[in-house]
């Protein structure tokens, strides 16, 4: 796979850089730096093609950022927002696998072309790996050909979003409504009608085909 298959050739000022002199500065996740320190051999990996990404950043390779109108940075996926599905971390761990605790509760992002999900063409509906809400509609779902499951637009109210600034980027984070789970982020670069690519990871994600 190519660099340019997941950045698009004409890189816009991020929207984020003009409206910073208007609003003030997003917060930093606390856990991050936490999460970074830890950091277990599977994480690594993540950092691994994450520095990767850091490195497009400074090439100048990276999408324009989205900032779709339903934003809302109060609901963050950080350990102080309250969701209506809440668990201690330890408790997160003993439900998920591995690697879905990696995406969902540590912001970790799978290997391109590794979930199943990418291939998933029937009809139904994907949920959350951590609570089991629907997310999205496979009536939205289209090839991006970067790897990951995409998506035009979630279902109503299911996701949140937060603005990211790791790894030297400055992306929109998509996560759960109902329990914070990180599910990928969100660029302008999709398909109409919306023109939103919104780009989860498939290990955060179950896949419910519909009743015949
Ligand atoms: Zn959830």
């Amino acid at each position: 796979m190519r660099l340019s298959d997941l950045y698009p050739p004409k890189p816009r000022k991020p929207i984020q850089a003009l409206e910073a002199k208007h609003s003030p500065a997003p917060r930093q996740s606390a856990q991050s730096g936490a999460a970074d320190a830890g950091a277990t051999p599977a994480r690594r990996l993540f950092l691994l093609s994450a520095s990767a990404a850091a490195a497009a950043a400074a090439a100048g390779l990276v999408p324009r950022l989205v900032r779709p109108a339903f934003a809302d940075d109060s609901r963050r996926a950080g350990a102080s927002a309250h969701f209506e599905v809440a668990f201690s971390d330890a408790e997160w761990r003993k439900r998920l696998s591995p690697g879905q605790y990696e995406i969902l509760r540590q912001e970790g992002t799978e290997r391109p072309y590794s979930s199943p999900l990418n291939d998933e063409h029937r009809a139904g509906t994907f949920a959350c790996a951590g609570c089991a809400q629907p997310l999205f509609s496979s009536r939205t779902k289209f090839d991006s050909h970067t790897g990951w499951p995409s998506f035009w637009t979630p279902l109503d109210k299911a996701v949140g979003t937060r603005t990211d600034t790791t790894f030297g980027m400055i992306r929109t984070e998509v996560h759960c409504s109902r329990c914070g789970g990180h599910l990928g982020h969100v660029f302008d670069d999709g398909p109409k009608p919306t023109g939103l690519r919104y780009c989860m990871n498939g290990l955060a994600m179950t896949f419910l085909p519909q009743a015949a």
